[in-house]
């Protein structure tokens, strides 16, 4: 049956994409995926927006975050991680998992880290015992985009490494990894990239490289060192995989041919749809406009109805998947993503599908209110 995956991950793939997946296998140790290989770390440079060296890993987006730790980070090290919701708490744990000091920075789920915090935590350090600052580009589990820009103004002169978890965030909305000095930046293959779930990236600066070198973690399969040994001669350590990588050259293909900065405004856009016929028909969001993200949407359920109901009549009477809400937010808010392969139409659907959900489940919803919201703003956007 036809679905529509309303979801900041997986997000839809498009037959080109699904096409690009069935290619017959090629050697890995051949010419042919030198070739590959080198069309893919120039087309992620691109979305990177980085001259630094970018691996790529058989991996989940969670998989890139424990190579950001495993590889910068020794036991016993001081760490600072600036955690707004369920991705921030999940690098603060690879840490302590992975032996450093962890220092946790948090904020209230629904807000977005503050700068001038930053700023003073890392002034008190005067003995510049933080070794690295962890941030969340786009929080998932609440839907707020953190203004990365600002945060890596404010950790300033700083010494630390600025390791960044954009899995949801790049290719959606702005990062400019050597514009703002990123050291890390990992990001992940089933979100704006609309291939499926199972590479994640991560984008390496010269000064997270040294760290790399003096680190003491037992690594092996994660040594980041060994995977651009091999990527100097166009080969990964080991077998790579290969349909995700022919994938991903074409999902490149169609983000050049659209272009970023198009991309992002379609991003914003859709966003901007979704925010409007939500509060048309009633609802509450659960962030503010100015730090609401481009790539999901949490909408908090009405009093007296559990968002698992919504999200149950939208899947089950009209094929539209959205997502839960995470640890705290369980069964308060429902997530719509608008992240990737996603059009405007795509919205409208979406919409028309949740204002009957709403009936569906009891809320007083007016038909046609929540799209026509939508449709007034795609049409002011063009
Ligand atoms: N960080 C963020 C911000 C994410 O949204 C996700 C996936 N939802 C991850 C990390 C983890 O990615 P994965 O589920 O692929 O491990």
């Amino acid at each position: 049956e036809k679905q529509y995956l309303m979801l900041p991950g997986p997000t839809p793939v498009p037959p080109r994409v699904l096409r690009a997946l069935a290619k017959p296998m090629i050697n890995h140790r051949g010419p042919e995926f030198k070739t590959l290989l080198s069309e893919i770390t120039a087309g992620l440079k691109e979305v990177f927006r980085t001259e630094n060296d970018i691996i790529i890993y058989p991996s989940a987006g969670t998989g890139g975050m424990e190579a950001a730790v495993a590889n910068f980070i020794s036991p016993g090290e001081k760490v600072l991680v600036v955690s707004i919701g369920n991705f921030g708490d999940r690098f603060a744990e690879i840490a302590r998992r992975f032996g450093a000091r962890v220092e946790k920075m948090d904020f209230a789920w629904g807000t977005a880290a503050d700068p001038a915090a930053l700023e003073e935590r890392l002034k008190e350090d005067k003995d510049k015992e933080i070794k690295a600052v962890f941030v969340t580009h786009n929080e998932t589990s609440t839907g707020v985009t953190n203004d990365l820009k600002a945060l890596r103004k404010a950790a300033g002169e700083h010494p630390a490494l600025f390791i960044v978890d954009s899995v949801s965030g790049l290719g959606a909305m702005e990062l400019e990894t050597d514009g703002w000095n990123l050291d890390v930046v990992v990001a992940g293959s089933q979100k704006s990239f609309m291939i499926p779930p199972g590479l994640s990236f991560i984008a390496v600066s010269r000064r997270a490289w040294e760290a790399a070198e003096k680190c003491t973690n037992a690594r092996y399969y994660w040594d980041i060192r060994e995977a651009r040994k091999y990527a100097e001669k166009g080969q990964t350590p080991y077998t790579p995989a290969l349909p995700q990588l022919t994938a991903l050259a074409e999902s490149l293909r169609m983000i050049k041919e659209e272009g970023l900065p198009r991309i992002i405004a379609r991003h914003r856009r859709l966003r901007d749809m979704v925010r409007a016929g939500v509060r048309a028909l009633g609802l509450e969001l659960l962030v503010k406009d100015e730090i609401a993200s481009n790539a999901v949407t949490a909408v908090c359920a009405p009093a007296g109805i559990e968002a698992d109901a919504i999200r149950r009549l939208l899947r089950e009477r009209y094929g539209v998947i959205v997502a839960g809400g995470q640890n705290k937010l369980k069964n308060k808010i429902f997530r719509i993503g608008h992240l990737g392969y996603v059009c405007e139409t795509d919205i409208l659907a979406t919409l028309a599908a949740l204002e009957m959900a709403l009936i569906g489940c009891g809320f007083k919803a007016n038909l046609g209110q929540g799209v026509r919201a939508a449709q007034e703003v795609a049409l002011a956007a063009t």
